[in-house]
């Protein structure tokens, strides 16, 4: 590669307050165009906003899951432009004081762990959605949107591709769903990014004319984007041509980008604190306690998972993927003895059952508490693993408990060796071609007249107590004999 890339990220998220930044209408998704907004969320003349103090609290708990260190003191601004989404024709945002500064997370690329610095992550407002296709000479606003507090993470430019990008936002992701400050749901538009990249030549420390690209809604097309933007910027290069500095639209149906208009500095926007909404001031107490309240975050748990637990890499980041899963996990393995038994079981029949059903780790109908019962069955040998995921089953079905379920079944393990002794001796005199065979020598045997006495016994065999009794029994013939 003769090109180093440069890319910085600015990734807004959706908080999941009940109520919008500085009004009282609903914070949720779709609904009838403008019917979730109010007189201050449109913007009227002569009303006043008032701060959500949840909004405050969300973004402080994602400035400390991101390791971020919190302003003490902190301000709104308004930043002004003109756009039909914006009512107000200005922005409630933050500028030279964000709440958050100075954080970051440790990524995992091919060359080892890189530390990608995060330069603040401030708190702001967001705007509403124009419709534009479904009409044919005019354009529609829909304000449900605007005023849904967001937080805007502004990496430094430390990342340089797009593999590096993908993991970055991957794992912001997962520390704001844990976090439990937004839903992340980049389909609707709750978490988005915007992507600057520049190029420059191997062997110059100076950085190239940036791009930026923005609202990208999906980790592969923050990835396809960057990647496109590079081979863009290559091209032109190649060709003696000079980078406009620029924002450009990408198009993830066309994989392409197209320039947008140029790139507007921070001047443009005017800047200036916000009058009608009183600074930010924390005490050190309200920023421990917000960290204290903050649950096992991810990196905490894969550490527990593969160094205390034994799990390997893939199942760990499996059982990470979903809080509610990860979540589900933890309960199952507090009641049982091997939380590496509990993972397998989990993620071979639970999952393969959520598969088959369409259903997440949050549909589960039983806690993770019922389901570690049933795995503390199986290894204090009361029920054998086959019957174990036959209790499974019927727990998806109907809500009865494990004990139950195994007691109507009649699924308690048969660990009398004399009740074992006498189905063997059956099944041996029932077979005898089979036990020819065996006494021939033919081992393969031994697994299917062991599978016709775990069959006798309707799979509650103490299967070690079979496998034994069988054994003796086949041995004695061939002494016999
Ligand atoms: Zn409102």
């Amino acid at each position: 590669m003769k090109y180093i890339p440069t890319i910085g990220l600015e990734i807004h998220c959706e908080l999941s307050t009940r109520s919008k930044i500085f009004c009282d209408c609903p914070v949720s998704f779709g609904g009838e165009p403008n019917t979730r907004c109010c007189p201050v969320c449109t913007g009227m003349p002569g009303t006043l906003p008032v701060l959500n103090k949840k909004a405050v609290e969300y973004i402080v708990k994602a400035g400390l899951a991101l390791n971020c260190e919190i302003n003490e003191f902190s301000k709104l601004d308004r930043k002004n432009y003109f756009y039909p989404d914006l009512p107000k024709a200005y922005q409630i945002s933050q500028f030279d004081l964000p709440i958050c500064k100075n954080g970051g997370l440790t990524i995992n690329t091919p060359e080892g762990e890189k530390f990608i610095r995060i330069e603040r992550i401030h708190l702001e407002e967001d705007a509403g959605k124009l419709l534009h296709d479904s009409f044919d000479r005019y354009s529609l606003a829909d304000y449900n949107r605007c005023g849904v507090p967001l937080i805007e993470i502004v990496t430094k430019p430390d990342l340089s591709s797009s593999e590096e990008a993908r993991e970055f936002v991957e794992k912001v992701r997962l520390m704001l769903l844990y976090s439990g400050v937004s839903d992340c749901r980049m389909e609707e538009g709750s978490m988005r990014a915007d992507v600057n990249v520049s190029i420059r030549p191997v062997g110059t420390d100076e950085l190239g004319t940036r791009t930026e690209m923005k609202n990208i809604n999906s980790i592969r097309g923050i990835a396809r984007s960057i990647d496109a933007e590079i081979q863009r910027q290559t091209e032109l290069l190649e060709e003696g041509i000079r980078i406009t500095q620029e924002t450009r639209r990408w198009d993830d149906n066309k994989g392409e980008s197209k320039t947008m208009r140029s790139k507007e500095d921070a001047h443009d926007y005017r800047y200036f604190p916000e009058p009608d909404v009183v600074p930010i001031s924390f005490k050190t107490e309200d920023i421990e306690a917000l960290r204290q309240s903050l649950p096992e975050l991810p990196n905490k748990r894969f550490e527990k998972y593969t160094a205390l637990f034994g799990l390997s890499e893939a199942d760990t980041n499996l059982l990470l993927s979903s809080v509610s899963l990860s979540n589900f996990f933890e309960t199952t393995a507090q009641e049982c003895a091997n939380p590496k038994a509990a993972a397998n079981f989990i993620i071979v029949e639970v999952l393969r059952r959520l598969n088959d059903t369409g259903l997440s780790a949050e549909d589960i109908p039983f806690g993770g508490n019922v389901l570690g019962r049933l795995i503390k069955m199986v290894e204090n040998e009361e029920i054998t693993a086959a019957n174990a995921k036959k209790v499974l089953a019927e727990m998806f079905e109907t809500v009865k408990e494990p004990e139950a379920i195994v007691a109507e079944k009649g699924y308690k393990i048969i660990n009398d060796t004399g009740e074992v002794e006498a189905t063997v001796k059956e099944i041996l005199a029932n077979n005898e071609k089979a036990v020819a065979e065996y006494l021939e020598g033919k081992e393969k045997t031994f697994g299917f007249l062991m599978g016709q006495c775990s069959r006798a016994l309707a799979g509650r065999g103490n299967p070690k107590i079979v496998q034994d009794v069988l054994r003796s029994q086949l041995n004695k013939l061939k002494e016999g004999k």
